[in-house]
């Protein structure tokens, strides 16, 4: 019997991280997280303010009450509308929010209350969180992992996760390595707080703005969430994005696209090139230490596959370490832990890919691509379905990656 009572330890308390934890403890697996930041921290930037129908099920499975609380802290835009130079092509509003009855098909939250939900459900199960313990070294071995960390403490763990997000030590202490590219473009990304007097809000929709004349035609979309908007501003050719990061861009930008009401509301506001890449392996040699969330692959925004992502990953990672911490044999441990490697090596393949296509669209470098959104522009007016085209392709594709037990992603 391999059996051991050790909590299997995970590094990083982002969502992969806490996702992770609440999995393994609704399976009745003891598990603690190391955290480098301090508990005061600041975790700035909406971020993913798109939770899916599909993560709200699994973080509720795991721990029931996480889901229904995201879901009355989250808002549904009921309105997704496009336009092209100026002129509206398209405009849905859904009369109800979708879904199964108890999860609406998404919510639209910041990150930021996210985290603050999953942390008061790691108190509520009892999930200690080791603030100030950044992981700095990992050795795996036969029968487990030796981990030290930036506090001078050393910890045994039969399993360790390393959620530790896109600069994981993790990942590089078991010499794995991120393979892939990064956008072409520049993105400007704001969060603009909603102004108080009700009468001058904006509807809540969700708007995609095709060479916004507005803004010197550059792409322009606009997310409500609770509290606030997310404004994403794609540059141009000669763009310098620091430039047009500044207070008084910024404002100007706002007023434009959204009303001078919203003007002196921009909160957050961070410019970025997306990385589109994977490690070239989600497990060190010993099948000891799983990489998960943004330590396994980083992604385009577009589609939200990457915190829905992240949460599908803690919980496969949760369900193959809960088979291979009570498993009898090494072998059937063994396998768990590949078999959860070979699917989500998959489900970041197919990520990838659809939120490429996206970000290849959004780009625009390919002649054929232009010349189809110049026509369904055109065609808009009297066929919908070129409208809904433009609507729709800017988030790539919905399908959902093969061999996916849970969610979508
Ligand atoms: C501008 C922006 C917009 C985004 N929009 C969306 C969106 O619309 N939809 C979506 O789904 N996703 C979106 N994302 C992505 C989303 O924010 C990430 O997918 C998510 O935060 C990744 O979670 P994670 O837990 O894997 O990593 P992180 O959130 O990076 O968390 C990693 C944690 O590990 C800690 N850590 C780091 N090093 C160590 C160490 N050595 N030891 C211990 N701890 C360590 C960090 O302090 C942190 O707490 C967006 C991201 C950005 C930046």
């Amino acid at each position: 019997m391999r059996g051991t009572d050790q909590s299997v330890l995970i590094a990083g308390a982002g969502p992969t991280g806490m996702a992770t934890a609440l999995a393994l403890h609704a399976r009745g697996v003891p598990a603690a997280i190391l955290e480098a930041d301090s508990a005061d921290r600041d975790r700035s930037g909406s971020r993913a303010i798109y939770v899916h129908g599909s993560t709200l099920r699994t973080l509720e499975r795991n721990h029931p009450g996480l889901g229904t609380d995201l879901v009355e802290e989250g808002l549904v835009w009921p309105t997704r509308r496009t336009c092209w130079r100026g002129k509206e092509v398209f405009s849905r509003t859904y009369d109800d929010p979708g879904g199964d009855g108890k999860f609406p098909h998404f919510t639209s939250v910041p990150q930021v209350r996210t985290e603050a939900y999953m942390h008061e459900a790691l108190d509520e199960a009892g999930v200690e969180v080791h603030w100030d313990a950044g992981v700095e070294r990992v050795e795996s071995r036969e029968d487990g992992v030796h981990v030290e960390t930036a506090d001078g403490r050393e910890w045994e763990t039969p399993y360790l996760v390393g959620a530790d997000g896109g600069g994981s030590t993790v990942r590089s202490e078991v010499g794995a390595e991120f393979e892939g590219d990064q956008s072409e473009n520049s993105f400007i990304i704001a969060d603009v707080d909603e102004v108080e007097d009700e009468d001058d809000r904006l509807p809540l929709e969700r708007l995609f703005h095709y060479d916004d004349p507005r803004v010197g035609g550059r792409n322009v979309m606009l997310v409500p969430f609770t509290g606030g908007w997310r404004l994403d501003i794609q540059c141009i050719e000669g763009d310098d994005p620091d430039e047009l990061c500044t207070e008084e861009t910024m404002r100007e930008f706002t007023g434009a696209v959204m009303g001078e009401q919203y003007a002196d509301s921009v909160s957050w506001v961070s410019s970025y090139k997306f990385l589109q890449v994977m490690a070239d392996r989600f497990i060190d040699e010993r099948r000891r230490v799983l990489l998960a969330g943004e330590a396994a692959h980083l992604l385009a925004p577009f589609g939200a596959r990457g915190m829905n992502s992240c949460v599908a990953d803690a919980d496969e990672a949760a369900s193959a370490i809960a088979v291979a911490y009570r498993a009898r044999t090494d072998a059937v441990a063994r396998d768990e832990v590949e078999l959860y490697a070979a699917r989500r090596e998959k489900a970041a393949e197919f990520n990838l890919e659809a939120a490429g296509q996206a970000l290849e669209y959004l780009q625009g470098d390919n002649p054929a691509t232009v010349l189809r959104k110049e026509a369904a522009a055109s065609l808009a007016d009297y066929f919908e379905p070129a409208g809904e085209y433009l609507d729709d392709t800017p988030y790539g594709p919905h399908d959902s990656p093969p061999i996916v037990s849970t969610g979508n992603y």
